[in-house]
């Protein structure tokens, strides 16, 4: 992918209603991989707890504006971005504002699309948008879910992934059958990987076995520098670029770009 300036960005959904999965560590590592391989990136914080505005090294509390004004037609994205200057990429921030956007929403037409349109004036300005969801199957998910081309769903090998799993797929098959015909599933990846545990490796083995060539071959380690990172407003692909989790969210970077030149040949 070049820095083609009238192709139209590629939308991705990083999500799972399970919580602390990594979600927004990987929404911010991906954005900051995907930077440092030369792509231009927004991240859209799309929960309200703005720990995506908060890891890029953006103060929550200091915004001019944010989602939910663009959300409710009160700001338009060109007005709401920040960039982030840590990162290498742009940030549609979000503070706890946003959770209002759920109530507002319920009364406008087509409150499921209003994330869709507002992009729409600046997908040329992008080879990715990045939307970092919360850990609910709520309004604002299905706003996310119905902007996407696709689906990114990080998760750790545990017992019960599997079966948190299939939820997070059939919704995504009913996303695709009601509201967006275009959006797929894109990858599992697995992260906060411990290869020491058994238990680990065998939940890893299945997810390959289940879903075949839809688990990324990228694997994220459980990373120290990975978590402290977000204290100093950095992604950890910034904070500590040699550490394992840094280089991990990098060779990430990677191949989501050769997935997405694939998909594009095929
Ligand atoms: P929520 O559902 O609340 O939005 P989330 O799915 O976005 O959570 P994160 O906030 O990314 O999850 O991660 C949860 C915790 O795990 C954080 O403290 C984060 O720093 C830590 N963490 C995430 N990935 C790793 C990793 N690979 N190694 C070590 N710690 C990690
Ligand atoms: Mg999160």
């Amino acid at each position: 992918m070049t820095n083609n300036t009238s192709a139209t960005a590629r939308v991705f959904c990083i999500a799972n209603q399970k919580g602390g999965v990594g979600k927004t560590t990987t929404a911010i590592n991906l954005s900051a991989g995907l930077a440092k391989l030369k792509q231009r990136v927004l991240l859209i914080d799309l929960d309200p707890q703005g720990n995506a505005t908060m890891g890029s090294g953006i103060d929550k509390s200091a915004l001019a504006h944010n989602l939910y004004d663009v959300l409710i037609g009160e700001a338009t994205i060109t007005q709401a971005r920040v960039h982030s200057t840590n990162g290498g990429y742009d940030v549609l921030p979000a503070n706890r504002e946003l959770s209002g956007a759920e109530i507002d929403l319920v009364g406008m037409d087509e409150r499921e699309l209003q994330l869709k349109q507002a992009i729409t004036s600046i997908a040329t300005d992008y080879d990715f948008i990045l939307i970092d969801c919360p850990p609910t199957l709520s309004l604002l998910t299905l706003n996310g879910l119905a902007a996407a081309h696709g689906v990114i769903i990080p998760m750790q090998c545990e017992y019960f992934a599997l079966e948190g799993l299939s939820d997070l797929v059939n919704t995504i098959k009913r996303v695709h059958r009601n509201i967006n015909p275009e959006l797929s599933l894109i990858g599992l990846l697995r992260v906060m990987y411990d290869p020491r545990v058994t238990l680990q490796q065998q939940v890893s083995a299945q997810l390959e076995s289940h879903f075949g060539d839809k688990v990324f071959k990228t694997v994220v380690p459980r990373n120290v520098r990975l978590a402290e990172a977000p204290s100093h407003g950095m992604p950890g692909v910034v904070y500590d670029p040699s550490s394992r989790g840094a280089q991990a969210y990098i060779a990430f970077g990677a191949e989501v770009i050769e997935r997405v030149r694939a998909n594009q040949s095929a």
